[in-house]
């Protein structure tokens, strides 16, 4: 049911581009007011610097996009997306060892941050009543009775322009002005959460050599840190991603909380030869270089608390990163988009009127719905001393959770090779299907956790605990086999493979 004459859409990035989907139904128009000329096809563009890095599509904001866009993770596959198994298709350097691979229930649809974008934008385009304008900047805002109960964001002023909006989404990303505008208005400023644990990303493209060796099976490379204390080379510290992408290509990208990292071609190869397995380097050196080194620093943590100001305006929502901006090391931000523009999507359905009901309703479920990401994202940061925000912990919070979350994580990765059900809530922790602390209380998950823990301690655990990573990740699928017995079959390969 239309519910409004129009709604404008600030910004025509992911986030963006999902509110159009979400609001179309229900208002005669959508416009979308984009600053930057939109590429036809897929490329960069001056307002989405971040998308030169690795952007993971979570499960939860795939089913998001695709209830926004039906059709969405098919466009996106034809376009060159790829489906992958990552437990079986990926290999993951932990930091024991390369971890054994296994066909899991987790699936992801890999490509990259300009592909799922143009592809959301096609998708857009098709909505009869949504238009899409580029090369336009907002400068402002329209309001009326600003700071009171009943006030109202009335439209937006773009150039020597009005436009007059019954709802008018921000989603301009992490620098929004929106927040100083509503504050120039005569609204109080909207609390800020932050915790920034200085992660840098430092990425290069790659073409794929057409030929790659048997030992080269893996589509995704993933290199968590070593996690060790004592002398080591800084690029051990390193979460590195060689990330397979659209058109036989890879984005190498070296990650790490509070250090330096590499801004030149030169710098960057040869700290990829320092990473903790040679493996990355010799990927690298077997591929054609594609892109200088791009670099980026701005991954704080920042949620702006709209549900907790005291007279939020009416006829206004954020979504993206102009209201919640995480560290992208978890991969959320996408996602945690898409989830609320199915939110807004869901409390239209169920409207008739945009009231303070409305508006009140939709801030409570997405502050519910981003509760699940941020937790997730502060959890390691706040182990971090060099991190500064209104989140860093105590002193003794800090240390307990600095020598708790890297080794809980290893427990839970390695116990779900070996436990489905551990496996089932780690994927759905790990996808914004259930969060941290609902993983945590669940009694069958801790049993198995004790129970994993007491094979370790007495050497009974199915699979080999890791590999060397001085070698190539073994190509050996420790899939238990359901046709034989399951204990001879791991047994076999186990022998066959441990080094
Ligand atoms: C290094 C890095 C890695 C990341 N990795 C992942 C990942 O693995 N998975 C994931 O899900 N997320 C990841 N993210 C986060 C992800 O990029 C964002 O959450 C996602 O792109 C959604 O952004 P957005 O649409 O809210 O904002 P943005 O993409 O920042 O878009 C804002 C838009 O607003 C426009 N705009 C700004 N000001 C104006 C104005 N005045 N007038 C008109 N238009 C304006 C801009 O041009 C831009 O198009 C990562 C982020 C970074 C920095």
């Amino acid at each position: 049911m239309v519910i409004g004459r129009r709604a404008v859409v600030l910004g025509g990035s992911v986030a963006g581009l999902c509110a159009a989907g979400a609001v179309a139904p229900y208002f005669d128009e959508v416009i979308v007011l984009e600053r930057d000329s939109l590429p036809a096809d897929a490329e960069h563009r001056r307002g989405v610097p971040q998308s030169k890095h690795p952007h993971f599509m979570l499960n939860s904001g795939r089913r998001a996009i695709e209830q926004l866009f039906p059709g969405f993770e098919a466009a996106l596959i034809a376009a060159g997306g790829r489906k992958l198994n990552p437990s079986l298709d990926a290999a993951y350097c932990e930091a024991v060892g390369w971890a054994p691979r296994k066909s899991g229930s987790m699936t992801m649809v890999y490509g990259s941050r300009i592909l799922i974008e143009r592809v959301l934008r096609d998708m857009a385009r098709t909505l009869a009543n949504v238009t899409i304008r580029e090369n336009v900047v907002v400068s402002g805002i329209e309001t009326a009775g600003a700071g009171t109960a009943d006030g109202r964001v009335t439209g937006v002023r773009v150039q020597d322009e009005v436009l007059a909006a019954d709802l008018v989404i921000d989603a301009m990303g992490r620098g929004s002005s929106v927040p100083a505008w509503l504050v120039a208005a005569g609204w109080s400023e909207a609390p800020v959460r932050s915790l920034d644990a200085k992660v840098a990303y430092s990425s290069m493209w790659y073409q794929l050599p057409p030929e790659r060796p048997a030992s080269w099976w893996w589509q995704h490379l993933a290199i968590m840190p070593n996690q060790k204390k004592g002398a080591h080379p800084e690029e051990h510290d390193y979460l590195v991603n060689f990330f397979p992408i659209e058109g036989d290509r890879a984005i190498a990208c070296m990650g790490a909380w509070g250090l330096e990292l590499p801004k030149k071609t030169d710098a960057f190869v040869e700290a990829a030869e320092r990473i903790r397995t040679p493996v990355f380097a010799a990927a690298m050196k077997q591929c054609e270089q594609l892109s200088e080194v791009h670099l980026t620093r701005s991954t704080g943590n920042k949620w702006r608390r709209y549900d907790l100001a005291v007279d939020a305006p009416l006829g206004f929502v954020a979504i993206g990163d102009a209201i919640c901006a995480f560290n992208p090391f978890y991969g959320q931000g996408m996602s945690s988009a898409a989830r609320s523009a199915v939110i807004l999507a869901d409390r239209l359905s169920e409207s008739t009127v945009l009231d303070r009901g409305f508006f009140r309703s939709f801030l409570d479920r997405q502050r519910k719905s981003l509760d699940v990401p941020w937790m997730l994202a502060i959890a390691r940061d706040q182990g971090y001393e060099h991190a500064t925000g209104t989140e860093i912990a105590s002193p003794l919070r800090r240390r307990i959770s600095a020598a708790l979350v890297w080794p809980v994580f290893n427990l839970i990765t390695a116990a779900a090779r070996e436990d489905d059900v551990v496996e089932d809530h780690f994927a759905r922790v790990f996808n914004l299907d259930e969060s941290m602390t609902d993983m945590a209380k669940n009694p069958r998950v801790l049993a198995g956790l004790l129970r994993y823990k007491l094979k370790l301690m007495f050497g009974r655990e199915k699979m080999p605990r890791s590999f060397d990573i001085q070698l190539d990740p073994p190509a050996t699928d420790y899939t238990p086999d359901t046709t034989v017995g399951r204990k001879s079959a791991t047994g076999t390969r186990k022998k066959a493979m441990a080094r």
